[in-house]
């Protein structure tokens, strides 16, 4: 896991990064697990120069991308929190990187959310342009293949559902679905168990 992907999913734990005087600074570090630790303790020096890096970048944080590499292929990427461009440049050196361009059909009538419960990939944030679930890809999804492309139109509960910008209620699967989450979602606290 490179420091760009630990951040990220620090930050998505709800701990804040920073650099003081070339120190790395973790918050609230007392609820840091003992993986997590270890993870800090081995990349601290990526972790320092990818921080430092984006404080001393101007440049907006965006939270969807467009991903364009060397032979072509193409997706688009959602990132909570946002990211900067020279953060994506340092994660995909050589590609051509551009903001996705707003989605300009008109929204989903709230009625076509009023499922509470389950909801379709078309609605995830985790659903790329190309048709694969990235939260797969990372390999956050215990029992799933890394290529894995769901069908977009199909109701369920995934732990790994990031709600898309026009679902109205915010949290994310593994909130909605905490039991799902302890058997499927794959975390640094447990990595290696099995469901
Ligand atoms: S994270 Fe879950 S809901 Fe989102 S695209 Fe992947 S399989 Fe679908």
């Amino acid at each position: 896991m490179d420091a760009a992907q630990i951040r990220n999913d620090l930050m998505t734990a709800g701990f804040t990064l920073d650099v003081e005087r070339e120190r790395l600074m973790v918050s609230p570090a007392s609820r840091l697990t003992k993986v997590q630790r270890e993870l800090i303790r081995e990349n601290r020096t990526s972790l320092v120069e990818l921080l430092t890096q984006a404080a001393n970048d101007t440049s907006p944080a965006r939270s969807r991308w467009l991903i364009t590499l060397l032979d072509g292929t193409r997706w688009s990427i959602s990132r909570t929190p946002p990211s900067t461009l020279a953060e994506l440049q340092a994660e995909y050196p050589g590609a051509r990187i551009e903001p996705e361009a707003l989605c300009t059909a008109a929204p989903a009538p709230v009625s076509r959310y009023l499922d509470t419960d389950r909801r379709q990939c078309s609605d995830c944030s985790e659903l790329a342009r190309d048709g694969a679930c990235q939260a797969a890809r990372r390999g956050a999804l215990r029992q799933t293949s890394r290529s894995y492309a769901p069908d977009p139109e199909t109701l369920h509960r995934c732990p790994a559902y990031l709600p898309g910008p026009a679902d109205p209620d915010r949290r994310p699967g593994r909130e909605r679905w905490p039991n799902l989450a302890r058997r499927f979602l794959v975390t640094d606290a447990n990595r290696g168990k099995a469901a």
